[in-house]
């Protein structure tokens, strides 16, 4: 059962409430059905946060441990007229906790600290429950302020707090939003002290982000349901309010674009979609040696090295697969290895291995382009490089996104390994590195240690390493062995 604690409304609560009143009331009631949480930027945010009050040196910081010494503390320090961190109060069942409240012209302004580059709705949202709660209490808030990243500070010798961040005066957005709050505190209230609230799934469940129980609420759905139809989500929404949740179940003459035209062909005829005119295109277009090529990257908040700007994507690895027109494959691999920036020895590495002529193959041939362009600017004398690699690249996820092959078995997605899937049975399933955020959090840990300042031991070093070179091996591979699927077919 609950304890008075967790009946209280809370900040993050709140928050979920505006997204969903079942979320609400899972979060309040039955947490340990949640399944989160995202603890990298989690504590992305908690390392954003303590650089924001360095800009407060005069700030007092008060201790989060004991939640009754909190609030009483809070109350007393008010008194010092000082910057206070972490102050938190308490107006009946609604309680919330300040990143920053600076006092301001016998008031006190709200600071709160977002580890994003820019003003998000759910932050207007996020701070007009703290200035109601604290007014509730009687303080006077003069105005409210978003303290974020600027993503145009780039990182020259040690951080220019000052520039690195940008505080947004939200006051007047604030007021607006605030006048909805006590009618939304009341109904929230009721829906934690009631049963839990029975909701149908919606476009919401995503917004503004993944809800934690949508494994639970979404897994009544049939194998190829329509929420699987192609960055169709509005159309899915249509068809689920009519009752259709399969997409075999999509009648004939319902009018759907071409791509969920297909999609509904291929389910109901158990067979992939191929159009062989686009793809014979596509192959012959291809020369000889094949290069096919994957990076690896990490990114931080705080940007760790000079020349970097928040969230900046720094190439640390790179999987290289080269195939001659007699089918003869080599494989080349690259893992940065000191805890100084890469991005040198990643360009020297690859400007080694990618020749002067061939196909250069990448699956979203954005992020991989984008890199080489940002080497480019970074060490300049490599721009006709740049511009050659540039020109080499072919985009082998440009037949599913177009759909000159489409098989129902990548379940509406267009992914690497969705399609790798899809296509030869292998999959990326029982490695131990096996998506890119987990390669980054991994090779971050074996080159800074982890959040407390422990160091990865040589046999963890080895045993990333080797996990690493597996995981974005089997990226490039997979590419080969996808072309080499639609080659037959
Ligand atoms: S998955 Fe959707 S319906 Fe279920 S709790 Fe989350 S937001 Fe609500």
């Amino acid at each position: 059962m609950s304890t008075t604690f967790q009946k209280l409304l809370v900040k993050s609560k709140y928050l979920n409430g505006l997204q969903c009143s079942k979320l609400l009331w899972i979060a309040v009631n039955q947490k340990e059905r949640i399944i989160e949480i995202d603890q990298v930027r989690f504590d992305e945010g908690i390392l954003v946060g303590s650089e924001a009050k360095k800009l407060f040196p005069d700030g007092i910081d008060i201790s989060t441990e004991n939640f009754k010494n909190n609030l009483e503390d809070s109350i007393l320090l008010l008194k010092k007229g000082k910057p206070l961190f972490e102050a938190a109060f308490q107006s009946e069942r609604t309680y919330s906790r300040a990143d920053i409240l600076e006092p301001s012209k016998e008031c006190w302004n709200i600071i709160e600290v977002k580890s994003s580059t820019k003003v998000k709705d759910e932050h207007i949202q996020d701070v007009a429950f703290q200035k109601y709660c604290y007014e509730k209490v009687g303080l006077k808030i003069n105005k409210c302020y978003l303290m974020h990243l600027n993503s145009k500070y780039i990182r020259k010798g040690k951080i220019n707090l000052e520039e690195l961040f940008i505080k947004e005066d939200i006051s007047k957005k604030v007021e607006e939003e605030i006048k909805h709050i006590p009618k939304r505190v009341k109904e929230m209230l009721e829906i934690i002290d009631g049963k839990e609230p029975n909701v149908k799934i919606g476009n919401f469940c995503n917004i503004p982000r993944e809800c934690p129980i949508m494994e639970e609420c979404w897994k009544f759905l049939p194998e190829n349901h329509v929420f699987e139809l192609y960055r169709g989500n509005k159309q899915a929404m249509e068809l689920f309010e009519k009752g259709i949740l399969a997409i075999k179940d999509i009648p004939e003459d319902y009018e759907l674009e071409d791509k969920h035209r297909i999609q509904r062909y291929c389910v109901k005829n158990n067979k992939p979609h191929v159009n062989k005119k686009e793809l014979t295109n596509f192959i012959e277009k291809l020369k000889y040696p094949l290069y096919f090529l994957d990076f690896e990257t990490y990114q931080s908040a705080i940007p760790i090295y000079d020349d970097l700007s928040p969230y900046q994507q720094i190439p640390f690895q790179f999987s290289l697969h080269v195939v001659d027109e007699d089918n003869k494959k080599e494989h080349f691999s690259f893992i940065a290895e000191s805890n100084k920036d890469p991005r040198k020895e990643f360009l020297k590495e690859l400007k080694k291995v990618l020749g002067k002529k061939g196909s250069i193959i990448v699956y979203n041939q954005s992020f991989e382009q984008g890199r080489i362009k940002e080497l480019a600017e970074l060490f300049p004398k490599n721009k006709k490089w740049a511009e050659s690699v540039t020109k080499r690249m072919v985009d082998l996820l440009i037949p599913f996104r177009n759909f000159y092959y489409y098989d129902c078995k990548q379940k509406g997605s267009c992914s690497i390994k969705h399609v790798l899937q899809a296509l030869t049975k292998k999959t990326y399933e029982g490695m131990e590195i096996d998506n890119g955020g987990l390669a980054s959090i991994r090779y971050l840990y074996i080159i800074h240690g982890d959040k407390h300042g422990k160091k990865a031991s040589a046999e963890e070093v080895k045993k990333v390493r080797e996990d690493l070179e597996k995981y974005c091996g089997l990226d490039t591979e997979a590419m080969v062995d996808v072309l080499d699927v639609l080659r037959k077919v």
